[in-house]
């Protein structure tokens, strides 16, 4: 039954963390921080159909800022507007948070704070070297709200 599934669903916003219900990397549609507003590339932005942006510089992993399909209102593809211009007149914090969050937890965020997108990232200490953080994707309000939504 419809009802049971959201249920569980619900109780298992304790046990299930970001990393289970996240966008990877490699799936996130992102733009270079070094990217110049022409019209190519704002009908891409555009034909993505995403609200939010990751603004990444050099590496994917590196993500600076994000850009709002909305911060593109005024943005006329005829000047070239470099995208750093756009990102930092609105300078959107960018909320960061580890892989092992909870879903319930993920979703008090939210509830409190002012964006529905997180990057989700990890200290990765497997290696020789220092520890570092590692990016691992995104998670939206939509993700969470999913989860407790499915029904199989
Ligand atoms: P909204 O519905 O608020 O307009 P949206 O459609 O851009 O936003 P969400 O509804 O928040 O995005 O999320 C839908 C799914 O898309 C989620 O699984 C989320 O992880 C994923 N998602 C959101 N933004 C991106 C992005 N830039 N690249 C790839 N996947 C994304
Ligand atoms: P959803 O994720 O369902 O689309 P949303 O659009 O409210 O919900 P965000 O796009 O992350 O989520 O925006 C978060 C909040 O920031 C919103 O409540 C919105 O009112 C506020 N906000 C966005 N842009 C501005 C702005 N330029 N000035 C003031 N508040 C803003």
């Amino acid at each position: 039954k419809e009802e049971l599934n959201m249920i569980q669903g619900a109780l298992e916003l304790r046990t299930k963390t970001v990393e289970d219900v996240m966008t990877p990397l490699s799936n996130c549609f992102m733009i270079s921080s070094d990217a110049i507003l022409d019209f190519n590339t704002m009908s891409e932005i555009m034909e993505s159909g995403y609200t939010r942006i990751p603004v990444y510089e050099g590496d994917r992993a590196n993500i600076m800022d994000i850009l709002y399909v909305q911060d593109l209102a005024f943005v006329d593809p005829d000047d070239c507007t470099a995208l750093k211009t756009i990102t930092k007149f609105y300078n959107h914090p960018v909320h960061v948070v580890f892989h092992d969050t909870k879903l319930d937890t993920m979703l008090e965020e939210f509830k409190q704070g002012k964006s529905h997108l997180a990057i989700v990232q990890k200290v990765n200490n497997e290696g020789e070297g220092d520890p570092f953080y590692e990016v691992l994707g995104l998670v939206t309000l939509e993700d969470v709200i999913e989860e407790i939504i499915k029904s199989e």
